[in-house]
C-alpha cells in the first residue's frame, strides 16, 4: 500500500503505463468494431480525485471544451482511439470495463485476465489512496 498520496499518485501512474499494452491487447480487438463507444465527452472528465493524483505529479489537468455535449463523442478521441496517454485520462477510462470485454477476458487466455485483474487491483487500491 502507498505511504502517502504523492506515493499513491506515482504507483498509479506506473501501473497504468506498465498495463496499459495489455489492456490493448483486448482493446484493440474489440473497440474498432463497437457500435456504442463508451468514450462520451462526460467520461472524459477529470473528477476530484483524478485532480488529486495529476496535482501530486505536478502535471496540469487537460483543458476540455465546457460547451460540448455531454453525451457526444469525448474531445479526446481520434480516429485510433484516446489520444492521450493511459495514465493522463481520467480513471474511469482505464477501470471501466464494457460487457464485451470482460467476455474477452473470461473466454481468452486465463493467466493474461488473473494478470489484468491483479494489476487493476492494485490501481485502485492506489486510486483509493488519494482520497481527500
Ligand atoms: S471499451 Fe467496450 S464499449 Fe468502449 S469502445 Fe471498446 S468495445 Fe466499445
Ligand atoms: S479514454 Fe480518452 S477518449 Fe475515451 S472518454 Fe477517456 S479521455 Fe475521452
Amino acid at each position: 500500500m502507498p505511504g502517502s498520496r504523492i506515493d499513491a499518485a506515482g504507483m498509479l501512474q506506473q501501473l497504468m503505463i506498465e498495463s496499459s499494452p495489455l489492456i490493448e491487447e483486448y482493446t484493440r480487438e474489440l473497440c474498432p468494431g463497437c457500435t456504442d463507444v463508451c468514450c462520451k465527452q462526460k467520461h472524459g472528465i477529470h473528477r476530484e480525485r483524478d485532480v488529486i493524483y495529476l496535482g501530486a505529479l505536478g502535471i496540469d489537468i487537460p483543458l476540455r471544451d465546457p460547451i460540448r455535449p455531454p453525451e457526444g463523442p469525448c474531445e479526446a478521441i481520434g480516429e485510433r482511439g484516446c489520444t492521450h496517454p493511459r495514465w493522463l485520462r481520467p480513471f474511469k477510462c482505464t477501470w471501466y470495463f464494457c460487457d464485451p470485454l470482460l467476455e474477452a477476458m473470461n473466454d481468452g487466455p486465463q493467466k493474461k485476465a488473473r494478470l489484468l485483474s491483479r494489476v487493476m487491483t492494485e490501481m485502485i487500491e492506489c486510486y483509493d489512496g488519494l482520497k481527500g
